[in-house]
């Protein structure tokens, strides 16, 4: 399948989840078994050494990181929401466009010296990735890199991800 192949598995659903925004639906691309394999098999392509784990932010990150993780045989680190990690957290906040929002980590997560490559569906504003970025190094792990079916360039997170010194890339990119 070709990148415009793929680009047309995403449907775009405008004003959601409010008024002015396109939201670019990854469900769609799922659905499609070929497009989906096609998908991860691109983005594991781009990941030039095995990580000892694949960290996927809670939703569709988990979709993203645990394909990732069975291809790249890496481990899979659950990043999520606040409150619902059974063990002892650590937890970073970051802003959202009207106040904040928390990821959480089990604490015992990572060894330290740990390689994590940060997976999600899509980058926006990047707030997301850097809150994960925190956490893992913050357990003394080393982020090798960030991955994202689409990134959605206008916005900078890609740019701000690779400021802090973590490799990104993106499958397919979204004006
Ligand atoms: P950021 O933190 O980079 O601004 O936003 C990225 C996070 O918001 C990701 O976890 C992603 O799942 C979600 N997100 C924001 N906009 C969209 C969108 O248009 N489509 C999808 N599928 N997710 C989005």
């Amino acid at each position: 399948m070709t990148r415009d192949d793929l680009r047309a598995l995403v449907r775009t659903i405008p004003d959601h989840p409010k008024p002015g925004i396109l939201f670019r639906d990854v469900t769609t691309l799922l659905l499609h078994a070929e497009g989906f394999a096609a998908a991860i098999d691109a983005l594991a392509a781009t990941v030039p050494e095995r990580p000892d784990l694949i960290a996927g932010m809670e939703a569709r990150g988990f979709v993203v990181a645990t394909a990732l993780a069975l291809r790249l045989e890496a481990g899979l680190l659950l990043i999520r929401k606040d409150g619902k990690l059974p063990g002892a957290t650590i937890a970073e906040d970051y802003a959202l466009e009207y106040g904040t929002d928390r990821l959480t980590m089990h604490v015992d997560a990572c060894a330290p010296g740990a390689t994590v490559l940060l997976a999600d569906d899509l980058i926006a504003t990047g707030g997301t990735a850097l809150a994960a970025a925190r956490l893992v190094r913050r357990a003394g792990a080393v982020v090798i890199g960030a991955r994202f079916l689409i990134d959605l360039p206008d916005l900078g997170g890609a740019a701000r991800l690779q400021a802090d010194g973590i490799e990104t890339q993106s499958l397919l990119a979204f004006e």
